[in-house]
């Protein structure tokens, strides 16, 4: 693996190590590029604030940090200053507005809620109904089709309990679409690693059926992450067993553009 665009940092409250620290693992693996992608900041209406991501006013640091070790480190490996956002649509314009006086080099679309967050349940929670998978696949494709994002990530987060029939009758066009799109998706290390229930099997058994293209994303809440080169091994066969060999790079696309 040359090539990782998914890593997060402190500001999220649930990932740890300095950016320091992410860099310089990364370039023992022999990493040539890091992409971070944080969890995105939004501007919630009102109080409620979700405690996984960092506050808007972190955005300076959070880019001005990477910024000077993108500098400092550019003999030795790409660095990449992204985030990892869901589709929002109520907020999604003023999100692009909230990144614009910074150099955000991509955005990677992880639908960890749908909605705008507040007041529905985590798609990685049970999802037992055919209008939760329905929804989360309609909110994922609208996001996806603003041309803003680089890639999926963890696309088989949503943990639904139903029938592989319903399953299929949903995740089937939905592979077909983002393949159209020609957006990548992600077989997630963090979960593959962390045992949780994706990647899954039945939705990469679809995307091999479909032809996606397949891109490994190391997801890195540690820095230590970065060294665990046997997981990526085992994803390697894992994939290779369904008939999918991942594409190794990703062209960005940019978020203000
Ligand atoms: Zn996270
Ligand atoms: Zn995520």
């Amino acid at each position: 693996m040359l090539h990782n665009y998914h890593t997060h940092t402190w500001r999220c409250h649930h990932a740890s190590g300095t950016e320091r620290e992410y860099i310089e693992n990364a370039i023992k693996r022999g990493l040539k590029t890091l992409g971070f992608a944080d969890h995105t900041p939004w501007r919630f209406d009102g109080e409620y604030y979700s405690g996984c991501r960092m506050r808007p006013e972190m955005i300076e640091d959070y880019v001005r940090t990477l910024t000077d070790l993108k500098a400092e480190y550019k003999n030795d490996i790409t660095i990449r200053i992204g985030f990892e956002t869901e589709y929002y649509p109520a907020y999604f314009d003023d999100l692009l507005e909230l990144y614009r006086p910074y150099p955000i080099d991509y955005i990677i679309l992880g639908q960890h809620w749908c909605g705008n967050e507040q007041g529905f349940p985590n798609n990685m929670g049970a999802a037992e109904s055919e209008m939760d998978l329905a929804l989360y696949t309609m909110q994922c494709l609208t996001g996806l089709h603003t041309g803003k994002f680089t890639y999926m990530a963890h696309p088989d987060a949503i943990r639904f309990t139903g029938s592989e029939e319903t399953y299929r009758r949903h995740m089937l066009p939905f592979c077909r679409e983002i393949k159209k799109m020609g957006i990548p998706l992600e077989f997630n290390l963090y979960g593959f690693w962390d045992r949780r229930a994706y990647p899954s099997e039945r939705f990469f058994k679809i995307a091999a059926e479909v032809g996606n293209d397949v891109i490994l994303g190391i997801d890195a809440h540690a820095p230590d992450r970065l060294l665990d080169v046997q997981t990526e091994a085992r994803a390697r066969q894992f994939l290779a067993n369904l008939g999918i060999t991942p594409i190794e790079d990703v062209t960005l696309r940019d978020p203000q553009g």
